[in-house]
């Protein structure tokens, strides 16, 4: 049985009509450039994110990019995030010329470990940089005393969090700014690369606006040294059209990930939350005795499943097995922020982080997308639990 890590074919098939008609219409009116889908896209993912402004951005890459740009982050600086993230949230930082400080994840929900963040604050630090991974949210509350405290800008980057909910607020609203990613495999994507910043502050999305046209306002008179970071309007109205849809499709994955907890569960397999997860000294042993499978705790009240992530002892050669039998997975990440070689000047090194190294030693995504089948659910259940069973008879043996 073929069950990929994603399906966007299928999502296609379903919206055609509606999108076909949004791409036609950019075209009639040939404005490629800003314009009313670009604003209409704005509002609606700003009023879906409970903010008052949106800017639409080139990618979420830049989103983060604009960001540090608009609070004037640069060398001398230090902003402090996760070494357990996609790439652009550190490379961000480094391109501004502010170094990347890293505190440790939680193994629970694999965000930053708020209680670790105090600890590396110095009067240089201008940023914390949370990111809501998989679709959870960060610890907010801890984290915005802290910044407010601190004096803190906070940059939330919600790529992977459009919905995410805690505590009646949404990913990317508690921050000074939230960073969305339309890339095509989030939960909101476009047909391309696109992005969004949300923000309840006004000045900051003006000057945002200013910096993603570089720095011009008016045309032609530059007020500060911004990039070409704009949402083409082809993508804006792919992406209006789509919203209509992502909370059927977040309930589908929510639907999908209780099935999983559900087929576990009823399985022969030993399993536990990730929150029982020893960390890196233990290995796969909780107190209760051996554990086959960590599946993912839910901290957030509305968890998105971005990613549905398990965690598993021999995960590189279940990921094998699985694709020989059909099943696509995902390691995300094989490497964490501090151990790869383009930030070595950092001076960081192996055993620094050990949550993040755990977590990218042990952890695969299975398919979660919201089209994805209750048969190819069990499936992949089926799959896995093959696989550690014949495991268990060659450590038998
Ligand atoms: C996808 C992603 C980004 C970057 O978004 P792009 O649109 O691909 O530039 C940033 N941070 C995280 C956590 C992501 O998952």
């Amino acid at each position: 049985m073929k069950v990929p890590l994603l399906d966007l074919q299928a999502q296609y098939r379903a919206l055609k009509p509606e999108l076909d008609s949004a791409i036609a219409e950019v075209m009639e009116t040939q404005q490629f450039i800003m314009g009313p889908k670009v604003e209409e896209c704005e509002s609606a993912i700003a009023r879906y994110s409970g903010c008052a402004f949106g800017v639409g951005v080139s990618s979420g890459t830049d989103a983060l990019l604009a960001c540090l740009m608009a609070e004037g982050i640069g060398p001398g600086d230090e902003v402090i995030t996760t070494p357990y993230t996609f790439f652009s949230t550190v490379g961000s930082i480094a391109r501004t010329g502010a170094k990347p400080v890293f505190v440790d994840v939680d193994p629970a929900s694999y965000n930053l470990d708020v209680s670790q963040i105090e600890g590396k604050i110095t009067e240089r630090t201008r940023a914390v940089l949370p990111v809501h991974l998989y679709g959870q949210m960060a610890e907010m509350d801890a984290l915005l005393q802290l910044a407010e405290k601190h004096e803190l800008v906070v940059i939330e980057d919600a790529a992977q969090a459009i919905g995410a909910e805690h505590g009646g607020r949404r990913a990317g609203s508690l921050g000074h700014y939230g960073c969305f990613s339309f890339f095509p495999s989030k939960n909101l994507g476009a047909a391309g690369d696109a992005g969004m910043v949300v923000t309840n502050d006004a000045e900051r999305a003006e000057k945002l606006r200013c910096l993603r046209s570089h720095g011009a306002n008016p045309k032609y008179y530059h007020k500060a040294i911004g990039g070409n970071f704009r949402l083409d309007a082809l993508q804006a109205a792919i992406i209006s059209v789509k919203l209509r849809h992502l909370d059927a499709w977040t309930s589908a994955r929510q639907q999908n990930a209780e099935r999983y907890r559900d087929l576990f569960s009823k399985s022969e397999l030993r399993v536990a939350e990730s929150t029982a997860h020893p960390g890196s000294g233990g290995g796969a042993r909780s107190e209760n005795g051996p554990v086959d499978l960590y599946f993912p705790s839910v901290v957030t009240d509305r968890h998105i499943f971005n990613q549905y992530v398990v965690r598993v002892a021999d995960r590189d050669r279940l990921k094998v097995e699985l694709a020989a039998k059909g099943v696509s997975t995902e390691i995300y990440y094989p490497v964490p922020m501090h151990m790869q070689e383009c930030f070595a000047h950092l001076g960081y090194g192996e055993g620094d982080f050990p949550e993040s190294e755990a977590a990218a030693k042990t952890t695969l995504a299975l398919p979660v997308y919201p089209e994805l089948s209750e048969e190819s659910c069990a499936f992949v259940v089926g799959c896995l639990q093959d696989f550690i069973e014949s495991g268990r008879c060659v450590s038998a043996n």
